[in-house]
């Protein structure tokens, strides 16, 4: 057999059928929650790009700031082995914690990536509030460039990029555009399922309403009232209709 032809006609089979499928308001709203949700995946698949980060920690460098003889800010990183400076020798100013993590934005495959961000807490020893930007930023990325132990070379300018980008704020990678087609592909059936939810929500209210107001109009017509403004009609024989609201009684 000819395949074309063959699924030239399962298609018009398929046609002739689903134009024999019922169409309510329901069929029609889920025929739309079908078509926004697809849409919807691509805005879906951006919120998830700016809304889950997954943080990968690398490494934390800790170290101790001091002030010299000259009054000079200067410091060490602890597990470094380059301490020249003896800590007794100087005035205490403070300890710095800095840890580099790399950063992966998106869901479920990651979007925007950063291979490396580097947080930075200074605490004082006077008490004073250190924001670790200014100067003691730059002093502590100078530790990191004099004093971080030689691991690799990559290993240092990696953390020192990563202090410098940290000061504009919201660095981040360069966005993977096929990662974030396949999050809106994914997110699609989970959008789909939300609104098919919403809707079936809406259904079963719709139907409850229903139930109430039949029960309601028998319970009126019992009493000889009205089912649709109550009014009582029970002396009334020669009227069809209501003669408050015009109902058709019988
Ligand atoms: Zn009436």
């Amino acid at each position: 057999m000819n395949p074309f032809r063959a699924v030239s006609r399962s298609l018009r089979r398929i046609d002739y059928h689903s134009a024999r499928t019922e169409r309510n308001p329901w069929t029609r709203a889920m025929a739309w929650n079908l078509l926004l949700s697809l849409v919807a995946g691509i805005p879906g698949a951006l919120a998830t790009d700016w809304l889950v980060v997954r943080s990968t920690p690398i490494m934390t460098i800790s170290g101790r700031l001091f002030v010299d003889d000259r009054g000079q800010l200067d410091g060490f990183a602890l597990d470094s082995p380059l301490r020249m400076v003896g800590w007794e020798q100087a005035r205490p100013y403070g300890e710095f914690s800095l840890s580099v993590q790399s950063m992966a934005w998106g869901w479920p495959s990651v979007s925007h990536e950063l291979l490396a961000s580097a947080t930075l807490s200074i605490t004082r020893f006077d008490g004073a509030a250190s924001d670790g930007s200014g100067r003691d930023r730059a002093v502590v990325a100078s530790i990191v460039e004099r004093c971080m132990r030689p691991r690799a070379e990559v290993d240092r300018s990696l953390v020192l990029s990563a202090m410098n980008r940290a000061d504009d704020g919201r660095a981040r990678g360069p966005l993977r555009l096929g990662s974030l087609l396949f999050n809106a592909l994914v997110e699609w059936p989970i959008i789909y399922g939300a609104g098919a939810a919403g809707i079936w929500l809406v259904w079963v209210g719709a139907a409850l309403a229903q139930v109430a107001r039949t029960l309601r109009r028998r319970r009126l017509r019992a009493r000889g009232r009205c089912p649709r403004c109550g009014h009582q009609v029970d002396g009334n024989l020669w009227s069809a209709r209501c003669p408050e609201c015009g109902e058709p009684l019988y």
